[in-house]
């Protein structure tokens, strides 16, 4: 099963599957070398970018984010000032330092920011649309290390055979050595009902088959803590964001306003906090800043938005409510991963933003008390009215549509919450439906939809 911490993992902007994927798998590389013993006889390094890794790779900062992960870096530990001047050095020099940990020596090679990393967008990969080769020479060109991964969504990464040998355990809905499988929303009520347990029960009794309680308290904290402090940031930055597309960032403006005239507008006060509090974190993802995968950097605004606004009283953090709403947002986030996809190269939108909305929508209900068929309904909410939702960034970068869009996600979480516990018990359509459809929906969705910036407002926008 996974963890919690595979869903919340700390990461920096702009994009999970296109900028901590490929730092991750440029940093798993470059391990691999050293732990063969072919590093040491390096004198090349040629990265080839394939599909929507291509298409919006530069705007994604994919670019950036191989070179920092070969050069030792990690997503949940690089300080972003830090990475951006390590990464101008190398091209000021045209030289990289390959390390498997940033303190190691490492290995001195030259690299050619023009040829030795290739956005191949024309290669449209059959296992994955986000795939990634690496190729390691020596002096005399002849490969020491050739390796494909593909980074598929929220930061997590895959080699092929990872990716096409279909995991027998996806179905299983029992209890085995003290962890609750479950491969679905049935079978995580299941077994609700049965242990006479919440959903965030269930995924915390697998957390301490991992590591004292603790510590898994300690850990959802500093989830919280790090997803504050991108929220803070946000709202204290000003200025336009990176990228060339001449966005303003808009939240201290709007947190200035609301601050001035706290009761101006009561009716409406709701939306402007959840607005204000997601699209700060999205203008900081944008920005490059440090983020937590919610459960993508490009849907990373909805969940912080949520908490803050129902789990933060007169600056005072509500812990218990804040891993409620983790541990039931997590499990929820598990099983589109595990019977889906969150990854927008395979989805759209509707895998991201979607997927955020609807387990922000899950832990929200958890923590105004619902019951766990009620959170399931929730879920099932959040998702069913993003469906069909496409992915077409301007310009590639992770701004339009993606930082309002995190905003419009969180009000939708809130109704989707409030819905369901306001519904009856039954409901016509069940989160397992909803998931399936989304994947269909996904598949039969046109490439031009799914993270390319080949369709949509990508090219309106422009022409426009
Ligand atoms: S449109 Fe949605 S899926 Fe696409 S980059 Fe933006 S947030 Fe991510």
């Amino acid at each position: 099963m996974l963890s919690v911490f595979d869903i919340f993992k700390i990461g920096i902007g702009p994009s999970s599957s296109h900028t901590v994927g490929p730092m991750r798998i440029a940093h798993r590389f470059i391990k691999g070398a050293h732990q063969t013993g072919v590093l040491k006889n390096a004198a090349k390094i040629q990265i080839d970018l394939h599909g929507s890794l291509a298409l919006t790779g530069v705007g994604h900062g994919s670019d950036k984010a191989c070179i920092l992960g070969l050069m030792g870096f990690a997503p949940d530990t690089t300080d972003p000032d830090e990475a951006e001047k390590v990464f101008f050095k190398a091209k000021k020099t045209a030289k990289i330092t390959l390390k498997s940990k940033l303190n190691d020596v490492g290995h001195a090679v030259d690299f050619d920011f023009t040829n030795d990393i290739r956005l191949r967008g024309d290669i449209i990969p059959t296992v994955h649309p986000n795939e990634m080769r690496l190729v390691l020479y020596d002096a005399d060109d002849a490969v020491l290390l050739d390796e494909t991964y593909y980074s598929v969504g929220g930061g997590f990464i895959a080699s092929a055979k990872q990716l096409l040998k279909k995991s027998k355990d996806d179905l299983i809905d029992l209890p085995v050595s003290g962890v609750y499988k479950f491969g679905s929303a049935r079978g995580l009520l299941n077994i609700a009902k049965e242990e006479g347990i919440s959903i965030a029960d269930i995924i915390m009794c697998n957390e301490d088959s991992r590591r004292p309680r603790e510590q898994t308290h300690e850990r959802l904290d500093h989830i919280w803590h790090v997803m504050n402090e991108c929220m803070e940031r946000g709202l204290r930055q000003e200025g336009m964001l990176p990228g060339g597309l001449e966005v303003m960032r808009r939240a201290p403006g709007l947190m200035q306003k609301l601050r001035e005239a706290p009761l101006a507008n009561e009716r409406e006060q709701l939306f402007d906090w959840l607005n204000v509090y997601a699209m700060a974190v999205n203008e900081e993802n944008a920005a490059g800043g440090r983020v937590v995968t919610a459960p993508t950097n490009g849907a990373a605004g909805i969940i912080p938005s949520v908490l803050r606004h129902y789990c933060v009283d007169g600056g005072e953090a509500n812990f218990s409510h804040i891993r409620t709403f983790l541990l039931t947002a997590a499990g929820v986030g598990m099983l589109y991963k595990q019977r889906a996809s969150i990854s927008g190269a395979e989805m759209g939108c509707q895998g991201e933003v979607g997927v955020a909305c609807s387990m922000a929508a899950a832990g929200l209900a958890a923590v105004w008390g619902g019951t766990p068929g009620q959170v399931e309904h929730a879920a099932e909410i959040g998702m069913e009215h993003n469906l069909g939702l496409t992915c077409d960034p301007v310009g590639g970068l992770v701004q339009i549509p993606c930082i309002e869009r995190n905003a419009i996600g969180a009000v939708k979480a809130v109704n989707a919450a409030r819905l369901a516990l306001r519904a009856s018990d039954s409901h016509k359509v069940s989160l397992d439906q909803v998931i399936e459809t989304m994947r269909q929906t996904g598949l039969d969705m046109s490439r031009k939809y799914k993270e390319t910036s080949e369709g949509g407002l990508a090219v309106n926008v422009v022409e426009c």
